[in-house]
């Protein structure tokens, strides 16, 4: 495709709005459309970038080659599907979607269309991302944990693991890249009804294990991850864009304690949204497939499926209804 791919954003609230800019500054794109319900806030994007704006994405299917989809989780696969049997390539925000069979049927029809399929896990694009990638070999604990402050948001409607932790699940199963065995997990809901802290351990068939924690109930914000390995650990600091390699400096001794190598290092300032935008443009422009497949997103939608029905299993059941141990009565887990 020499031309500029036409590209629209569906659903411009609190982050569609940076996927709309993304795409109105990248060469190669031509941002032609904004698509909101809420036809306001359609429009006042539309307008900073010299796009048409629009309150029905079916308005946009014969306009555009490509769209990112930004909208609450639920409205993913009815939006994503109608895109992609309309011929357009399709950039999914995380989670693809709330259950297996509606990820499932997203890769199928991807796939029957030829086209493109990529879901928004963003953490991929990180500088840590690809630090991660070149130095854990073979883990065999990892530690990880996102916290953050409470935001109201659509994405209350699913639970911190579909809405957080995902991000941590889906590094994890890349470079772990071994089949889940089990997962026993702990969580409560705190100021929304799905649960806003989780805790949970995850066992792979390979015999690694993480430990992975979230949480939208907090004062502040932290995001960590630890990987051990044979003879050194790995930690990362998303947030202030430190890394540190703790290595066992082979055959060397201190008073008969083996000798460590600290390596501290920070990385420089990454556009990972930028980064994930550009590498989609490419994928529509070549062919090639993307960084983060319809089918990682499945496996990590899976992953957090598992973890939520862990945490739930602890909760009462009496008669049809689930109870919190509090006493109020609570949903389903999305998906099941
Ligand atoms: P939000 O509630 O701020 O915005 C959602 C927008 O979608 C709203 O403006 C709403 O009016 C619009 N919308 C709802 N249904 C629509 C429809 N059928 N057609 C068109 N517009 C529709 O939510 P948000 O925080 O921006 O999150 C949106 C998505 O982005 C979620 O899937 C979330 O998980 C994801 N997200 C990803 C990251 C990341 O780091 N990758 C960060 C934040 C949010």
């Amino acid at each position: 495709m020499s031309r500029p791919v036409r590209t629209a954003v569906i659903g411009v609230g609190h982050f569609g709005r940076y996927h709309a800019e993304k795409f109105a500054r990248l060469p190669g794109s031509e941002l032609t459309a904004v698509i909101d319900i809420n036809g306001e806030r359609a429009q006042a994007v539309a307008d900073a970038h010299g796009a048409r704006a629009y309150t029905d994405f079916r308005d946009v299917l014969g306009e555009v080659d490509a769209v990112s989809i930004v909208t609450p989780p639920m409205t993913h696969y009815a939006i994503a599907e109608a895109c992609l049997e309309a011929g357009l390539h399709v950039l999914v925000e995380k989670p693809i979607t709330d259950n297996l069979d509606h990820a499932s049927a997203l890769i199928r029809v991807a796939r029957e269309r030829g086209r493109i399929l990529q879901v928004g896990h963003l953490e991929r694009f990180s500088a840590a991302g690809s630090v991660i990638r070149d130095i854990v070999t073979r883990p065999l604990y990892v530690e990880a944990s996102r916290i953050g402050t409470f935001r109201p948001s659509a994405n209350n409607d699913v639970n911190a693991v579909l809405d957080l932790m995902i991000h941590d699940l889906d590094l994890i199963l890349d470079f772990v890249s071994s089949p889940i065995e089990w997962v026993h997990a702990v969580g409560a809901p705190v100021f929304s009804s799905a649960e806003d802290i989780a805790s949970s351990r995850i066992q792979f068939a390979n015999g690694c294990v993480a430990n992975v924690t979230a949480s939208r109930a907090s004062l502040r914000s932290e995001r960590r991850m630890r990987v051990f390995q044979d003879n050194s650990y790995t930690s990362i600091d998303f947030l202030n864009k430190k890394v540190r390699i703790v290595r066992r400096v082979p055959g060397a001794t201190m008073n008969g304690i083996p000798a460590l190598e600290i390596e501290e290092t920070s990385y420089g300032d990454v556009d990972m949204l930028e980064q994930e935008i550009a590498a989609f443009l490419n994928s529509v422009r070549t062919g090639k497939p993307p960084l983060v497949t319809g089918e990682d997103g499945w496996r990590a939608l899976e992953a957090a499926l598992m973890i939520t029905r862990s945490l739930r299993s602890h909760w009462q059941m009496i008669g049809e209804q689930t109870f919190h141990p509090r006493g109020a009565v609570v949903g389903r887990a999305a998906g099941e």
